[in-house]
């Protein structure tokens, strides 16, 4: 009934990096609905599931009273009671460990304002290399590709190529489920346009389906499969020999690095037919404008990096890169996961500033205005962090808006190291997974209840306004970061007004950095619709397409093809131990599902949402299943080396023989329950891509038994 709300705020969807424009209906100064923005270039006004309920997060029960424990118990306290404590906590550590005795894991859900505020104070103020985000497992190892490739991170393209690109190479992604308003524009580019849609993924998901052609390709096989591609590529003269000329470098290397990948080995390492590869590496060669799209299934996979670096060089070698309707697109899974990447929230130093360059630093000292050897030399990961936890190095662990107590790999031992930490855990929602382990809990505001600006994943940043007040004490991310700032000392650097005033300092630190955002500010965000970096000036309009004159950002002006030898695709531990195979003869694959979100403490307190799906599964092929004596419904446990889980059985054609499929949202809030030990991630290893550290959360070994 839109004649009975009050007023209409534009704002940004809360979820994925699509980045869907929104209005929040409020009536009697509570929300009350939402509608798609029809202006939005990015979704036309449609939202998805998702972010059709996400409204309704805002109306459940919330964590509203600052926490501390006291005898085992979590009582509630006033703000400078539990204060007063996390910085008596924290001068402590600072005092017998130094910086790094303390470390913040922070998230891709945080706008730019608090991620850039969060970076500031860890790197800049408390000088501590321990700062992670949730976005390490989610595309890190896009970042590390990109950089490797063309010299610098950045989505090249942008949504529009979706619309008009005649080949859509779609790899290790579901869009149709996870990113629907993009996959909307892709299958309406291939009912309109007629453009031609290959999936490459294990299993038959809706976007396989509905593709023209699904390769179910074996898992662990990407980097044969884009070897094959490139071999038949070089070998047809299927490429642009000028842009390769002109534009890259490493050519030679690449080519006889896949002398030997021949669709016939390609064929017998990847499970796909000869035609099938032929296909592909001909549609990608013959077609005039090509976008490949990934995701989680090459994020996550072994050998990640290199998996996106020989993305990149399909694109480089027949040149289709910078043009329209030609780029290699990730899919971002956060909402604030490139604003993350943009303010060196996790990795990077901020503004795509590289640690080893002594000039990089000395800017970013003088704009802080901090001693330059203040700023740590590198910074860890998460996973590091937690191996420094084990190790007693690291004392405190300050969690924002975040929940590793699901969503980390091998949760029994990241469940431990949590435990022997002080744990500050600040979210929206009490109780959560993390907020069990909590030492001190503060209660934030979330999504509708604060102002800030997010970049999606086509690099448009766009504001997302504030519509309510947060229920009861909760405050702001930015408002608990600046107090906690202020009451170790640092009043100068942290005194902003506002998210405006954080994002107006924010600019002049892109300045002359890739990500210039100087030409925006919030009236233009707003009134544009949004506008993609780099934009460095007011009268810039942004930028569609990096690349577009064939200059990457390498010494040289060129793009690095990379020459990738291929590792086993087995973990060389299972590859050793015969009898570990045969204990555990499935391939176990984790993943995500339509209706929840990340670790579900927003989505599983949505009814409708929960009504679709409210417990964790198994699917196994109907092969499998006969063997097993297992039907659909009936209780299995998952058993990897690492831990086990109970969940029903969901009987299916969509997965290959072999192979086990289970959804990584749902956590086990109360352990004493069994038939809740259904959190994935007690069956998963810390393995990491060596280079962009990204857990590898695709490729496990597991057995299944009835239960
Ligand atoms: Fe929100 Fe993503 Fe759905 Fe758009 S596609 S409405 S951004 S969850």
């Amino acid at each position: 009934f839109p004649e009975q709300i009050d007023q209409w705020i534009l704002s940004t969807c809360g979820y994925c990096a699509v980045g869907c424009r929104l209005y929040l209906g409020i009536r009697n100064s509570q929300i009350v609905s939402v509608r798609g923005d029809k202006n939005s270039p990015v979704n036309k006004g449609r939202l998805c599931l998702k972010g059709r309920y996400q409204w309704k997060a805002l109306t459940v029960e919330r964590a509203t009273v600052p926490m501390v424990r006291r005898n085992g118990e979590m009582v509630k306290v006033s703000w400078d009671e539990a204060l007063d404590i996390v910085i008596e906590k924290m001068r402590e550590v600072l005092l017998n460990e130094g910086p790094e005795g303390l470390a913040i894991y922070s998230s891709g859900l945080l706008p730019l304002e608090e991620q850039y505020a969060i970076g500031k104070l860890a790197r800049g103020y408390i000088g501590t290399p321990n700062l992670d985000a949730n976005t390490r497992l989610c595309m890190s190892s896009t970042v590390s590709g990109f950089i490797r490739s063309f010299g610098q991170d950045g989505p090249p393209g942008c949504y529009e190529d979706l619309d008009i690109a005649d080949f859509l190479l779609l790899f290790g992604c579901n869009p149709a489920e996870m990113h629907p308003n993009l996959w909307f524009r892709i299958f309406r580019n291939k009912e309109r346009r007629g453009a031609y849609l290959i999936t490459v993924d294990p299993r038959a998901t809706v976007t396989a389906r509905q593709s023209n052609a699904h390769l179910a390709i074996l898992p662990g096989s990407n980097v044969a499969f884009l070897k094959g591609l490139t071999h038949i590529l070089i070998r047809e003269k299927w490429i642009d020999e000028g842009f390769i000329a002109e534009h890259t470098e490493g050519f030679d290397k690449l080519a006889e690095s896949v002398q030997e990948c021949t669709p016939e080995v390609t064929s017998q390492k990847t499970g796909l037919s000869t035609i099938e590869i032929m296909d592909c590496a001909k549609r990608f060669a013959q077609s005039a404008a090509v976008t490949t799209i990934f995701a989680q299934g090459v994020n996550q996979s072994n050998q990640s990096t290199e998996v996106v670096n020989l993305i990149c060089n399909l694109h480089l070698i027949t040149g289709k890169i910078g043009k329209t309707g030609s780029t290699p697109l990730s899919l971002t899974g956060q909402v604030g996961a490139m604003s993350n990447r943009e303010v060196g929230g996790g990795g990077s130093l901020v503004g795509y500033r590289r640690w080893d360059n002594p000039e990089h630093r000395k800017e970013v000292a003088q704009l802080w205005n901090i001693p330059v050897e203040r700023l740590p030399q590198f910074s860890k990961s998460i996973l590091q962090i937690f191996k420094d936890i084990e190790l007693g190095k690291v004392k405190l662990f300050w969690n924002i808006a975040t929940n590793p107590a699901v969503s980390l790999p091998h949760q029994e031992w990241t469940r431990k190291q949590l435990d022997k930490v002080f744990c500050i855990v600040q979210d929206v929602y009490y109780p959560m997974e993390t907020g069990t382990y909590a030492d001190v809990f503060l209660p934030a505001a979330q999504w509708g209840e604060k102002t800030g600006t997010f970049t999606n994943s086509e690099r448009r940043v766009s504001l997302a306004r504030k519509a309510l007040d947060p229920p009861g004490d909760a405050k702001t991310d930015l408002w608990i970061i600046q107090e906690i700032a202020k009451r170790l000392g640092f009043d100068d650097g942290f005194n902003w007004s506002g998210p405006e005033a954080v994002f107006e300092e924010w600019k002049r630190l892109s300045r002359g950095c890739p990500v210039n955002m100087s030409g925006m500010n919030y009236q233009r965000l707003e009134s544009e619709q949004g506008i993609q970096w780099p934009c460095p000036d007011l009268s810039h309009p942004g930028t569609s397409r990096l690349y577009e004159d064939g200059v990457f950002p390498r010494k040289s002006g060129r793009a690095l093809l990379w020459a990738i030898e291929e590792e086993s695709l087995d973990c060389p531990e299972h590859l050793r131990n015969p009898e570990s195979r045969v204990k555990y003869p499935f391939i176990l694959n984790t993943g995500r599902i339509r209706e929840q979100f990340h670790s579900r403490t927003k989505t599983k307190r949505i009814a409708e949402l929960n009504l679709l799906s409210s417990e964790g599964f198994a699917e196994i092929s109907e092969r499998d299943a006969i063997k097993l004596e297992i039907r659909s419904g009936d209780w299995v446990r998952i058993i990897t080396e690492n831990g086990w889980i109970r969940v029903r059985a969901k009987v299916t054609s969509d997965i290959a023989q072999g192979s086990i499929f289970v959804p990584f949202h749902f956590g086990d809030l109360d352990p004493k329950e069994r038939h809740l030990k259904q959190a994935a991630n007690h069956l998963t290893s810390f393995r990491v891509d060596p280079i962009s550290m990204q857990p590898r959360y695709k490729l496990e070994y597991c057995r299944v038994e009835k239960d």
